[in-house]
């Protein structure tokens, strides 16, 4: 009899020695994934960056699985950007997302992962739905148009997991997840997320002592901040305490708006110029706020406020390539 050891961190016991393929594991998300496994113990972690694995690619994704036969798998790959990216590259939003769930529900399906914990996002809900937002406004009303396409790829994810749940009596899990920062992150001036972009623009500002700093749009939109540490530590909770076809949220229930963020980061990293907000950049949906008392419910919260996640996010900052690029 094989005798399943279980490590504890928490409440958040894990198999210690299941083979789980975290898939995206060079992004936010996937790295944060890795570090909480690692933190519980599990030591059998696949991984496979792009260069070795074309997840867009059927055939490979295939041969994959059918050679590493992982037990669970956390489907954190994804084409992901800001407000401007997914505007400039709607086809590559919506193809590599659509291919990348694809090949790999389709292979845990057909290889007996027993489970998979899919990562969509919180655009996935109707422009105007009604905040906070709760699990059964998806599909309820228009999507916001910026990102439109990445929303719909990430709804096929939700709805293939549930239809394999369904026909083929799989585990396959969903949870939204709200707009996240932390390290790693993409700190692209045009393409990221505002988090990112905010602070690297305070940083340029910095060096190169301008008096002021540009903020996209009129900066009253809400948005809510997530930790990707904290997102991690709630995709290996969920893992463990979660077995529904209907999507979960993952947010930490509070919202401020882009210019009270704005502020905040100028706080964060000393920056003490102007901000200017530049209303010819789209605002985007005017707020997006989690319900997350089914999480809750369950026993998990947040647990890092938005000023000590951006604290620590500015320090790995400043050690990365992003401070060194001008
Ligand atoms: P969204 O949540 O999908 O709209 O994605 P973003 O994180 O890209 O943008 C959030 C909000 O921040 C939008 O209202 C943007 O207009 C605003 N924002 C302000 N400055 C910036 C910036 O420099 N970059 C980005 N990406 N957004 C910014």
């Amino acid at each position: 009899m094989t005798v399943i050891k279980m490590a504890k961190i928490g409440s958040v016991p894990i198999f210690s020695e299941a083979k789980i393929y975290v898939a995206g594991h060079r992004g936010l998300v996937g790295g944060a994934i890795i570090r909480r496994l690692k933190k519980a113990g599990c030591k059998n972690l696949l991984t496979r960056s792009l260069g070795q694995l074309d997840l867009r690619d059927q055939g490979a994704v295939a041969r994959f699985f059918r050679r590493e036969q992982p037990d669970y798998v956390f489907l954190a790959a994804a084409r992901v950007g800001g407000i401007r990216a997914n505007s400039t590259f709607p086809a590559q939003f919506i193809y590599e997302n659509l291919m990348i769930e694809a090949n790999i529900i389709h292979q845990a399906y057909l290889h007996g992962v027993k489970k998979l914990l899919f990562l969509g996002s919180s655009c996935i809900y109707p422009k105007f739905a009604p905040q906070p937002m709760k699990e059964e406004y998806l599909l309820d009303g228009k999507l916001e148009p910026t990102n439109e396409p990445y929303a719909v790829a990430k709804i096929a994810g939700i709805k293939m997991c549930q239809a394999y749940n369904r026909q083929y009596g799989t585990c396959f899990i969903s949870v939204m997840p709200t707009n996240l920062y932390g390290p790693r992150d993409n700190f692209d001036l045009l393409d990221s997320h505002v988090i990112p972009a905010l602070m690297r623009k305070v940083h340029l500002a910095r060096m190169s002592g301008a008096p002021e700093m540009v903020v996209w749009g009129s900066g009253s939109p809400r948005r809510e901040f997530l930790y990707v540490d904290d997102l991690a530590d709630a995709c290996l909770f969920v893992m463990e305490h979660y077995q529904e076809s209907e999507i979960i949220n993952v947010g930490v229930g509070q919202d401020l708006t882009i210019r009270e963020l704005a502020e905040m980061m100028a706080r964060v990293t000393g920056f003490t110029g102007r901000l200017r907000f530049d209303p010819s950049q789209p605002d985007g949906t005017p707020r997006k706020l989690l319900d997350v008392s089914r999480l809750t419910a369950l026993g998990w919260q947040a647990k890092v406020p938005l000023e000590a996640g951006l604290r620590s996010t500015y320090q790995w900052f400043r050690r990365s390539r992003w401070a060194r690029q001008g």
